[in-house]
Parts: structure tokens; sequence; C-alpha cells
């Protein structure tokens, strides 16, 4: 409640809340109707029975909002997130009421072909929690590369802003980032200017020259680089090649499908994914990181027979998808015209399968 003189109590954690603040003397005339009105209903598309309570303390301009549940905060967030530069928002501040410090990250890829699971096993190694909310789609309903998560990090560290696996450059952001040289990869400071190197991050010579072998940037071990590394083909060899295709709306709150990574008490990764079935949780624990001296048997067949096998038994709709996540970007644009090209779902599954009986 508004005390006497105004003042407003210290910001505290509360779940599924934000902190609405007019910033600007202008704003604080605004008042209520506006949050409510213009900032949660207009621009944040909650409405109103979404809400379930508003502390509002009209002379500080401050307004605790909390949400009727997470999906709405966590859709509210999101909006935010992406248009944190929404003129609606002009002069006012929005803060989470975070439990724990719990962050939002969002991970920009510049490719779809990266698999998620390994941008997670490496934002893993940063966080004591780490946990997939979706992809961004845009306002068309399209994937934009970037993927949220929410995450607790391990103490004293952030993940790196920029990192990459194989080729491709991941971008990561989050609240509270400190400044981050994309050069060096390091924190502290700033692109302009850095002379540091681009390998091993020291000081008096550049990449080119780096007396240091690279190392594979997915395993971070020396003696062979990404496309060789032996941790890949063991995931990929267990795992199924299908990416994950949960995806966030951006207007109706997500609320299953969840997966989370966090470390036991070994201090190995441990993979829990949520599948909500009818109101039930059932979650599957699976580890990441296995030490193991098992060999992987893999058939010697060609990769168009091994991928007819996979796909005989699926439906035209269950192809579709499998092809979003495909890892070759050359197949995916052949397959993607042969899906654009035919009408009917009969034939694109003829077509598709004709294609995939005809590759190497
Ligand atoms: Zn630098
Ligand atoms: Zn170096
Ligand atoms: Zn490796």
């Amino acid at each position: 409640m508004a005390t006497e003189d105004g003042s407003v109590p210290a910001f505290v954690r509360v779940k599924n809340s934000i902190r609405v603040i007019a910033a600007n003397p202008e704003n604080l005339e605004r008042g209520l109707a506006y949050v409510v009105q213009v900032i949660l209903e207009d621009f944040g598309r909650v409405v109103k029975r979404e809400i379930l309570a508003i502390q509002d303390y009209p002379k500080r301009g401050v307004y605790d909002v909390t949400f009727g549940g997470e999906g709405v905060y966590r859709s509210f967030m999101g909006i935010l997130q992406v248009f944190s530069n929404d003129p609606r928002l002009d002069g006012f501040k929005i803060l989470p009421h975070f439990a724990e410090e719990e962050r939002f990250l969002v991970i920009k890829s510049y490719s779809p072909f990266v698999p998620l699971k390994e941008i997670e096993a490496v934002l893993g190694r940063y966080c004591k929690k780490l946990a997939f909310v979706g992809k961004i789609l845009n306002e068309l309903g399209i994937w934009t590369l970037k993927y949220r998560f929410k995450a607790v990090f391990e103490k004293d560290t952030y993940p790196p802003a920029r990192f990459r696996l194989g080729t491709v450059n991941i971008d990561c952001f989050f609240n509270g980032m400190p400044v981050f040289c994309k050069r060096c990869r390091q924190y502290g400071h700033a692109m302009e200017g850095c002379t540091l190197c681009q390998n091993c991050g020291k000081d008096g010579h550049d990449g080119k020259s780096c007396p240091i072998a690279k190392k594979c940037n997915f395993c971070l071990q020396g003696g062979h680089l990404y496309g060789g590394c032996p941790q890949r083909k063991v995931e990929k060899a267990a795992g199924d090649p299908v990416m994950p295709s949960t995806s966030v709306d951006l207007v109706s709150p997500l609320s299953d499908g969840e997966v989370s990574i966090e470390k036991d008490s070994k201090g190995q990764l441990v993979v829990k994914r949520i599948k909500t079935v009818k109101g039930k949780k059932k979650p599957e624990v699976s580890p990441v990181f296995v030490e193991s001296s098992e060999t992987v048997v893999v058939e010697s067949r060609s990769r168009g027979e091994k991928l007819y096998k996979f796909y005989k038994g699926k439906n035209t709709a269950e192809i579709k998808d499998a092809v979003e996540g495909w890892s070759d970007s050359d197949e995916y644009e052949a397959m993607d015209k042969i899906i654009s090209g035919t009408q009917e779902n009969k034939d694109i599954r003829k077509a598709v399968l004709s294609y995939i009986r005809g590759l190497m």
C-alpha cells in the first residue's frame, strides 16, 4: 500500500510480477489507465482477466503488476524483450520481479541448421539451470533464428555474448549484460581498438599468427575441430535428427514442452524434458554427457538409405516438420523446392521420398 508520504516499498521478489515505473514526470499524469490499457492490454496483449492484481503508488508513478500465471508473465516479458523500443513505452521503465537470479536469454544463431542441442550444451556450461522456452517468431509466424531460454547463471559467470559452433556465429543477449568484445570474445571492453588474439585471447599477436593450435569450439578439446568432434557424433547417433519444434507464439502464452538442463551432484549435466500430456507432467531424464566406453555401431548404409528408412513410416506433416530441422542447407533447399512446387500432399510425400532415395 502507498504510505502517507508517497514512498514505495522496496523492490521485492514476487512471482509472475513486473514493476512499471513512470520514469518521466510527464508520464506520471498518464496514470493507471495508461498502464493497463496501453502498456498491458495494447502493447503487451494481456487481457484484463489475466491480471491478478495491481498495487499502484501514483504519486511516484509506480505500478506493481502481478499476472494470473507464468504463461502470461512470460508472454509479456517476451514481447517486451523483442519490442523494447516501442514508442508506447517511452518514459516508462519495466522491471521483472525475478524469482532467483533468473534471466531471460535470447540466442541468435546465424544459421538455422545449428542443432539446438549443441547450443544448449554450450550454454549449459555457464548455467546452473537452463530451460528452453521456444523459438521466437516474427509477426507472420516465421522463425527469426532466435531462441528464448530461461537461465540461472553459475556464480560470477556469464555465457559468452558471442560464440561459434563450426563456422557459425551465435549471439547471446540477456538483461544486465556487461560490455563484451565481439572480436576476442571477452567481457570488459568493446571491440573498437581491441588487439587481443582472437584464438587465445592474449596480447602481442593476432589470431593468424597465434602459436596455440585451434581447438574444437564445441567440446573445447584440442586435436580435432568442430566438424570432426567425437562428442557431436555420439550425440547425433543417439539422438533424433529432428529439432524440437516448440515455438513461442507472441500472442498466446506457452505452457508445455519445456527442456531444462541442470547439473547433478557429480557436476554432470542432466537434461529434463517435461511434456504436458492432458494435464499430466511426465519428466524424462537422460544424461547429456555420459562418459562411457560403449562403441556406437553405425550400420553402413548410404545417407539416402538411412534417411529413407527414417522417413518411410512418416506422414507428410511429419516430413515437413523434419525438413525444417534439416542439417544440410543444399539438401534442405532441394526438399523445400519440392515441397513448395508440389500441391497435393501425397505428391509431396512421393517426391520427397524419391529425392531421399536418390541421395548418396
Ligand atoms: Zn577484445
Ligand atoms: Zn593467440
Ligand atoms: Zn570437439
